[in-house]
C-alpha cells in the first residue's frame, strides 16, 4: 500500500499520530477534524496515500464516497444534523492544505453560521471527543 513518510494523514492511518476514529473499513478510515467547521465535522480518507482527487485510486474513491454517506447518515440520526456538506478540495488553489486525498463530511444545522471557505480554528478537545462518541459504531 502506498505510504508517504512525510504525510500527516498516513501517520494517522498508521497510528503514529493521534486521531479520534469514528469509522473504518478495508480501504478507508474516518476521524474527527481537529478544527471543526461545525459540531461533528469529520474526514474520510483512503488508507493508501494519494495526493488528491486526480491521483486517488478509483476503488478508493468509491469506498471513500460510500464511507462519507455512512457517516452523513449517522450525523443526521445521532447528532441531529439537518443536512451535510461533502467537500473535497483538489489543489492549493482550491483550498487543499493536506495533500492526502480526503472528503470533509460537515454536518449542517438549521441556522448555523457556517460560510465557505470556513476559517479553521482548533476545536475544544472535549467537544470533539463527545461528538466522536456519538458517531462511533455502526
Ligand atoms: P483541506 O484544507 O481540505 O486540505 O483540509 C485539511 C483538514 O485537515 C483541515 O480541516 C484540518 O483542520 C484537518 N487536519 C489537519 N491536521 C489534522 C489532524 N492531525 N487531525 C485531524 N484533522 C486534521
Ligand atoms: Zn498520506
Amino acid at each position: 500500500m502506498a505510504v508517504d513518510p512525510d504525510c500527516i494523514f498516513c501517520k494517522i492511518v498508521a497510528g503514529e499520530l493521534p486521531s479520534r476514529r469514528v469509522d473504518e473499513d478495508e480501504r478507508t478510515i474516518a476521524f474527527m477534524d481537529i478544527s471543526p467547521a461545525t459540531r461533528g465535522h469529520a474526514l474520510v480518507i483512503p488508507r493508501a496515500h494519494a495526493r488528491d482527487l486526480m491521483e486517488v485510486d478509483p476503488e478508493d474513491l468509491r469506498a471513500a464516497a460510500v464511507a462519507a454517506k455512512r457517516l452523513a447518515e449517522r450525523m443526521l440520526r445521532r447528532l441531529g444534523a439537518d443536512g451535510v456538506n461533502l467537500i473535497n478540495s483538489c489543489g492549493a488553489e482550491a483550498w487543499q492544505t493536506v495533500f492526502h486525498f480526503h472528503i470533509h463530511v460537515i454536518p449542517r444545522y438549521a441556522g448555523d453560521p457556517l460560510k465557505l471557505p470556513w476559517v479553521p480554528a482548533p476545536g475544544r478537545p472535549d467537544q470533539i471527543a463527545q461528538a466522536a462518541r456519538e458517531l462511533q459504531g455502526p
